[in-house]
């Protein structure tokens, strides 16, 4: 039976944090209580050097709960630093990475189980609809993804950052040692049998976004 981590990166989250380390819990709790993965399943936060309680929730949650893990980053080093730490770092046979915020439906990771159930190495989670984006952010992402297509960067349209990875394709990745992390455009170059799974995105339940424009422009950037 698969083992499941879930990384999840967290920066100044803790108005998000008990809630979702509750969702969470009952997420794999489910899982489990069906046999679809083991009770060993766990999360894991990365905390990306959050100024406000974000570690000391997540230290608080690690002694309550056996599911819940924690890494801390010794600074800020953004979302893409902090993911890769926690896929690194992860022990389970099968990874699944996840915002903090929830805004991806978690009714997505038993499908993207079920995908890798039936041989896929990476599940893509795949937005159905931008409805919850504001028009600016929807038209400058999709015109981004076409950019990085004209580019030949082979990228899966209108997914993020919420997918599968087995343990294989997770070794894979190691091995790039890339340092201008664009994830999303490495991932897929990685081969091995791939699956998409689509699903909505809401908007987030709460807290306000940790992506400034700033940090948005250094993701595309490094992306290119
Ligand atoms: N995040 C992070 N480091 C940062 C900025 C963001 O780890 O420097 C995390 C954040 O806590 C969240 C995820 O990256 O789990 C995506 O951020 P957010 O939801 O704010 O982005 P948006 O959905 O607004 O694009
Ligand atoms: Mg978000």
């Amino acid at each position: 039976m698969v083992e499941l981590t879930i990384v999840i990166p967290c920066y100044n989250e803790q108005e998000v944090l008990p809630e979702t380390v509750r969702r969470l819990g009952e997420v794999l709790g489910d899982l489990s209580g069906r046999g679809k993965v083991a009770s060993t399943s766990h999360v894991c936060l990365v905390d990306d050097g959050s100024r406000d309680q974000t570690w000391s929730l997540i230290e608080q949650y690690a002694g309550e709960q056996t599911f819940v893990r924690g890494i801390k980053l010794s600074r800020n080093r953004g979302h893409q630093n902090a993911l890769l730490a926690g896929l690194m770092t992860a022990t389970g046979s099968v990874v699944i990475s996840i915002d903090a915020d929830l805004q991806d439906d978690l009714a997505a990771i038993e499908a993207m189980l079920d995908a890798h159930q039936a041989g896929a190495e990476i599940v893509f989670g795949v937005r159905k609809l931008r409805e919850a984006d504001t028009f600016l952010k929807r038209f400058t992402a999709e015109g981004y993804y076409r950019l990085l297509g004209l580019l030949s960067v082979d990228v899966v349209f209108n997914h993020a950052d919420y997918r599968l990875m087995s343990r294989r394709a997770i070794d894979a990745l190691r091995e790039y040692e890339e340092v201008n992390l664009f994830l999303r455009g490495i991932i897929p170059l990685l081969g091995f049998r791939t699956a998409t799974v689509c699903y909505d995105r809401s908007e987030r339940f709460a807290g306000e976004s940790k992506y400034p424009l700033r940090k948005m422009l250094s993701l595309a950037w490094n992306g290119v």
